[in-house]
């Protein structure tokens, strides 16, 4: 039997990973949901972001279905005293450093958009974001006290090698789609953006019936505002990848719709040991109260079944019921229009269960 650690978190993460597990049980009651405290609900009992029962489980599973963490009284303390320490952890010891963020705006919820629905009707691609390297790892990476006084630093870093496999993901996945890469990079002023635009161009080589085109990180956010059905498949560096993903999120019109998957080697080869989770964070401000939006979290557990189960079929049962509950109407509060009623995560969930059917 598979087992799944499921590491729900803070906030809202717990809500969301409830409604993902009560659908995966549904759609696959075979495998085995374990489930653990990370990041501030941890930290409450006196453990660490990532206690050593969670690294455990971690390491004798299939994959990670993890929820959000982050809590605003650790606010302020240094990374490795925050919940968020958990996240940066895992991604690093497990060396998950292909994030694919499906951004797609289903039938039926171009209205919560801002966007005008001509503009974003049948949107569907993919952000790959490279997710161990970068500005968020380089070293030094420090605060520190001088002779003229307080400064911080921040240390952008890439090797060849670490832009390689991303990019052969991102090929590889267009392949199987539109086969088309948009590469995004700032390569007017970075040393990184240029030993980046060299390498995937250098990568494209060995995709010819992917069409690579590039673009400066500004003015992809722009482009992504202004025709984003253009874009099947956007490569980009760690930090590009953390911002630009929010800003696909709300042409989907929330930042609740959109699921991730990170992924480690062997993504190529078949199935692949991966963390699936819900782009956002604990929202704090919604949290407790049965109103956030679980369809990321719920989309996430079909990527786990997609990649590290290889089930695409159940996958595809959990991503077709999701699209006929919003064509039924069903929305929970970020995403109804105005007047319109809405569901609880809860309610929502049970008409995602119901559409499994
Ligand atoms: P956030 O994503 O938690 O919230 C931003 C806004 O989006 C809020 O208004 C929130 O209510 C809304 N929102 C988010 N998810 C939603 C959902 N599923 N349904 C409905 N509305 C939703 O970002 P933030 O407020 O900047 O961060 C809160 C905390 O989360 C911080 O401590 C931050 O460090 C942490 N964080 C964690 C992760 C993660 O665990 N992967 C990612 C980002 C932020």
């Amino acid at each position: 039997m598979s087992t799944v650690a499921v590491l729900a978190g803070d906030g809202i993460g717990p809500e969301v990973t409830r409604a993902a597990v009560r659908v995966l049980r549904a759609v696959r009651p075979d495998v085995r949901c374990e489930e653990v405290e990370v990041g501030g609900a941890a930290m409450e009992r006196g453990d660490p972001p990532l206690p050593a029962r969670a690294r455990h489980l971690c390491e004798r599973s299939v994959a990670i279905l993890f929820g959000a963490v982050g809590l605003p009284q650790y606010e302020g303390l240094p990374l490795e005293e925050r919940p968020e320490h958990a996240l940066f952890t895992l991604r690093h010891s497990f060396d998950l450093f292909a994030n694919l963020r499906p951004v797609r705006v289903y039938p039926g919820l171009e209205p919560a958009s801002n966007l005008k629905p001509a503009v974003i009707e049948g949107l569907d691609f993919i952000v790959v974001r490279e997710l161990t390297s970068g500005i968020y790892f380089g070293q030094p990476k420090e605060l520190r006290m001088t002779e003229g006084g307080e400064e911080a630093v921040d240390t952008m870093y890439y090797s060849a090698a670490q832009i390689e496999r991303i990019a052969r993901v991102a090929f590889a996945l267009a392949s199987s789609r539109r086969s088309r890469v948009t590469s995004v990079d700032k390569q007017n002023i970075l040393a990184t953006s240029g030993l980046w635009r060299r390498v995937v161009s250098d990568v494209a080589r060995d995709y010819p019936n992917v069409a690579l085109d590039h673009l400066l990180v500004d003015n992809a956010s722009m482009q992504l505002i202004r025709r984003p059905k253009d874009f099947d498949i956007i490569l980009t560096e760690n930090m590009f990848g953390d911002i630009l993903s929010d800003e696909a999120a709300m042409l989907t019109g929330s930042v609740g719709n959109l699921p991730s998957a990170s992924l480690g080697t062997g993504i190529s080869s078949g199935p692949v040991f991966g963390m699936y989770e819900p782009i956002s964070g604990t929202a704090p401000d919604i949290a407790g109260r049965d109103i956030a939006n679980p369809t990321a979290a719920i989309l996430s557990a079909a990527l786990l079944l997609r990649h590290s189960l290889a089930d695409e079929n159940g996958a595809r049962r959990i991503e077709n019921a999701v699209e006929r509950s919003f064509a039924a109407g069903a929305r929970t509060a970020d995403l109804r229009e105005q007047g319109a009623p809405s569901l609880t995560t809860t309610a929502f969930t049970d008409v995602v269960i119901d559409h499994l059917k």
